[in-house]
């Protein structure tokens, strides 16, 4: 491998790169339904594409069988990049505090830092599943030796054609997505209230877990995964937030009737909070 600069018109489409002998091509999963679709998508367009998955070690099961799916699938390996401490560590470095949409350390250096290991300098086409109905960016490489291509925009392709190649190919959507709409860490601070007092339904001991990183520190003092409210609190109000949820989503059933009750769920979330999550864990 020639270890260099990319050196691509801008203009160039991914089905011309896709080409590309003298360059790594690679393309992360996230457990989420995106990024697998995309895998599927491009499995035939992309020779010697290069698969991983940013392992935090603190995903749900339902993601690990997911990726497992995935691979059998489509006869692919999955490289599970770590970083090589886990979230304990970095949380002490970081003196207990919790990290935020505003303080996303966990994405630095549990995602990113074990992926740019990964790549290193080889100049690399990075294939990534934002869809065309969707206006978000997120951690892009600032590396000049990585360029990153977005094969469902360039093709038009939206949600709507999301679910359509994950039912296709027989893979479905991840079983988590009945309850959580995004994939990610069981704790993940992008999670919205109903899809934590899911998390206490589905997964109690992880739930307590994500409770204990909020109140044990050894100076006192709490932290909370939510800006506004503790997971002590939002336990408390677990009838009423899923009876909330669930009367928003039948009112949403009786407007939109061609809408899956998966689509449905994912939009009654979207309206309690829209925050765009970072594309690195959320695809
Ligand atoms: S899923 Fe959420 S908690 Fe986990 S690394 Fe990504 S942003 Fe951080």
């Amino acid at each position: 491998m020639i270890k260099s600069e990319l050196n691509i018109s801008l203009d160039a489409s991914y089905r011309d790169l896709a080409k590309r002998t003298d360059v790594r091509h690679i393309l992360g999963l996230s457990g989420g339904k995106d990024s697998a679709a995309l895998a599927i998508y491009l499995r035939d367009k992309v020779p010697n594409m290069e698969y991983f998955f940013c392992d935090t070690g603190k995903e749900l099961k339902e993601t690990y069988e997911y990726l497992e799916k995935l691979e059998a699938r489509l006869g692919i390996e999955i490289i599970r990049l770590k970083a090589e401490r886990g979230f304990d560590h970095f949380l002490k470095m970081y003196n207990g505090f919790l990290p935020s949409p505003q303080a996303r350390w966990c994405t630095i250096m549990m995602k990113i830092k074990p992926l740019e290991k990964f790549i290193g300098d080889d100049p690399a086409i990075s294939y990534v599943g934002i869809r065309a109905d969707e206006n978000r960016s997120g951690y892009m490489s600032t590396k000049d030796s990585i360029r990153a291509v977005f094969p469902f925009q360039e093709d038009g392709l939206v949600k709507e054609d999301i679910f359509r190649i994950l039912e296709e190919s027989g893979l479905g959507i991840p079983k988590y997505y009945e309850w959580r709409s995004r994939s990610g860490c069981f704790f993940c601070f992008y999670q919205r209230k109903y899809e934590w007092v899911m998390l206490h339904e589905k997964h109690p001991d992880l739930f307590y877990e994500a409770m204990k990183y909020e109140e044990e520190h050894s100076d006192g003092r709490k932290y909370t995964w939510n800006r506004d409210e503790s997971l002590r609190e939002i336990l408390v109000r677990k009838e009423e937030i899923i009876a909330a949820h669930r009367k928003k989503v039948e009112k949403e059933v009786a407007r939109k009737s061609n809408k899956s009750l998966v689509e449905v769920m994912e939009s009654v979330l979207d309206e309690e909070d829209d925050t765009i999550p970072c594309f690195t864990c959320h695809l």
